[in-house]
């Protein structure tokens, strides 16, 4: 199977769909899972297409994998969480649904489970407002450096 331009982080990525953006630079983009499981539920993805962890140069993915830990950061602090889970799906079997390599952000607490995944759509209004929660955090990180809030969309 080859790379699908149609996919919707693509989509996302050219700006042909909407998204609640909590940082964006020149590799990387991270923006509010459509479907959460907790809140707070951010994925970050690389710009380049690759489909899965077994699509990408090991090197390369060094600078998501930076962003993940400053956004798995204010994630932490944005939801006062004790834990952050970090989860990477490749392929079909393993739940993959969407075939844009990507890593969930998920903050954790003791005994709280989580929802089944990719299966509710949340208000708009509690994405935009948690998005810019975690975009404080990232501001207040940067000292004083403004975050780059992107444009969030419905
Ligand atoms: P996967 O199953 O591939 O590991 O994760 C795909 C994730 O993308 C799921 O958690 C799902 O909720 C999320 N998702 C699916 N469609 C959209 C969308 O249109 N926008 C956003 N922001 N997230 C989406």
């Amino acid at each position: 199977m080859s790379y699908d331009n149609d996919n919707i982080f693509a989509k996302i990525l050219r700006g042909e769909a909407p998204a609640f953006k909590v940082h964006e630079d020149a590799q990387t983009l991270a923006f509010m899972d459509l479907m959460p499981q907790v809140p707070g539920h951010t994925l970050v993805i690389p710009k380049y297409p690759a489909q899965d962890l077994f699509d990408v140069d090991a090197a390369t993915l060094g600078d998501t994998i930076q962003v993940v830990q400053t956004v798995g950061a204010a994630v932490k602090q944005a939801f006062q969480a004790p834990g952050i889970m970090i989860a990477q799906l490749s392929g079909a079997a393993a739940g993959q649904t969407v075939f844009h390599i990507h890593f969930h952000i998920l903050p954790r607490f003791e005994g709280l489970e989580f929802k089944l995944h990719a299966r509710q759509v949340e208000a708009a209004e509690v994405l935009a407002a948690h998005a810019e929660r975690i975009r404080s955090c990232l501001a207040q990180g940067q000292a004083g450096k403004p975050a780059d809030s992107g444009t969030p969309g419905p």
